[in-house]
């Protein structure tokens, strides 16, 4: 029997679509973390940020189709330091949306990389920081030629799934 293929995915940029969130706070917390001092935004530090997200187009279906392909499917997150409500945002938000698929099966951590020793793993992550490179061919560049979109994610994985 073939053995299965694990999937990580991240948040931010490929599962949730981290400007909608932006797009809700009112205007005085706009405009408060909007610079950190040094001309930077650094929005994921808003307590609560993280549940008014919406998920990315494509991105509910994307990964129950996946998971219909027969892949065993990950979180594979970072949440900021300094902002500990985010990692228990991100829990609910999994739980809310796509507890079928996710289920006790998310990881938060700055070390991806760790997770890239794995057999058969393959990443989508929108990102190659904390460690998302070190899956080398296995990291699926979300929003990246060829993988632009959802759409193009599911073929990549579709042909990879009947090889
Ligand atoms: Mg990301």
């Amino acid at each position: 029997m073939m053995k299965t293929k694990k999937i990580f995915v991240d948040m931010d940029g490929v599962l949730v679509n981290f400007q909608s969130g932006i797009d809700k706070l009112d205007a005085e917390t706009k405009r408060e973390y909007a610079d950190d001092g040094t001309g930077k935004s650094h929005f994921d530090d808003v307590p609560g940020i993280f549940s008014l997200m919406e998920p990315m187009p494509g991105a509910i279906e994307g990964v129950r189709a996946l998971k219909e392909l027969g892949y065993d499917l990950y979180i594979l997150s970072t949440a900021p330091w300094g902002n500990p409500s985010a990692w228990s945002d991100k829990v609910a938000w999994v739980a809310k949306h796509l507890d079928d698929v996710f289920h006790k099966k998310m990881i938060i951590t700055h070390c991806k990389g760790l997770l890239a020793a794995q057999e058969d793993a393959y990443l989508i992550d929108d990102r190659t920081g904390h460690g998302a490179s070190d899956f080398g061919e296995h990291h699926i560049q979300f929003g990246t030629a060829p993988y632009k979109d959802w759409g193009h994610v599911i073929n990549f994985f579709s042909e990879l799934s009947n090889r």
